[in-house]
């Protein structure tokens, strides 16, 4: 902030902080029209209008920023693995690959079913299913890493409000034209970044889902995780997936109790659109 000053007023410099001192900037430029001799008042008007244009057009380059695709990366960093060769009795089930999903059509980018991860968020995973094994489980991938493509597809699809062919399915009680309002569907998805995946538990022996109140992707309040209207033994279930999730470093997500990332996230920035193949 410290050229602040010196456009509302040229050719002064402001006056610097005192040492061991902790002027804020408003107060810094009071002092430095104080100390030129000029109107208080004027001056600390021209350092607010300066500042607030300046907060203005930040947050006008944040908005535009936000809006445009991120810069995403289009092959298939090394860092990024199949999931299943590293973590033991993996089942897949891309369900964005297929038609078995909200939009009901395959989605862009996936070509294979494959559950790409970063090492880091992968080998977590692997520690969870490590864990789960002594009580007969293993873990179920719906969704892994999402390139932006896919994202882009979702929302392309929120859009067309004409097309609500598995409305019955997936979000009986929403209105489609509320999706992106209600924060079902997003502009940006974690999943891009490469640790985020949307998984449930099952039983090694015979593959069955623990039950978890709502299918996958359903978009309801009854997906939270803490929603007391599913049954005990849904809730429960739930508990028994975030906590093992959460003691390997994924954190719950409060609105899908499928959904979850790594806490630290080798690529907590970058967004990646390389298909899935
Ligand atoms: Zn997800």
């Amino acid at each position: 902030m410290r050229d602040v000053c010196r456009i509302a007023a040229p050719g002064f410099a402001v006056v610097p902080a005192k040492a061991g001192t902790q002027y804020s900037q408003d107060h810094r430029c009071v002092l430095h029209a104080r100390l030129r001799g000029h109107d208080t008042a004027v001056r600390r008007k021209q350092c607010y209008d300066t500042r607030s244009l300046i907060r203005t057009l930040a947050a006008a380059v944040l908005m535009v920023s936000s809006s445009l695709p991120t810069s995403a990366q289009t092959t298939r960093p090394p860092t990024f693995v199949d999931a299943s060769t590293l973590v033991p009795n993996l089942v897949i089930d891309m369900r964005y690959l297929g038609s078995d999903n909200f939009v009901g059509k395959p989605i862009d980018g996936y070509e294979k079913p494959v559950c790409y991860l970063t090492r880091e968020a992968a080998t977590a995973l692997a520690d969870v299913a490590r864990d789960l094994a002594p009580q007969g489980l293993a873990v179920k991938a719906f969704d892994c890493y999402r390139p932006v493509r896919a994202v882009a597809h979702f929302a392309r699809w929120a859009r067309d409000l004409r097309d609500e062919a598995r409305k019955a399915d997936y979000y009986p009680q929403v209105e489609k034209r509320n999706l992106f309002r209600d924060g079902y569907i997003a502009a940006r998805s974690g999943h891009s970044r490469g640790s985020t995946l949307d998984m449930t538990l099952v039983r090694r022996d015979g593959g069955k889902e623990l039950d978890m109140g709502t299918p996958f992707d359903f978009f309801s309040s009854r997906s939270a995780p803490s929603d007391k209207t599913v049954s005990a033994e849904a809730q429960s279930n739930r508990r028994l997936l975030a906590d093992a999730m959460r003691r390997r470093g994924f954190m719950p997500y409060s609105k899908e109790w499928w959904h979850f990332t790594l806490r630290n996230e080798p690529f907590p920035n970058t967004f990646f659109d390389f298909p899935v193949r």
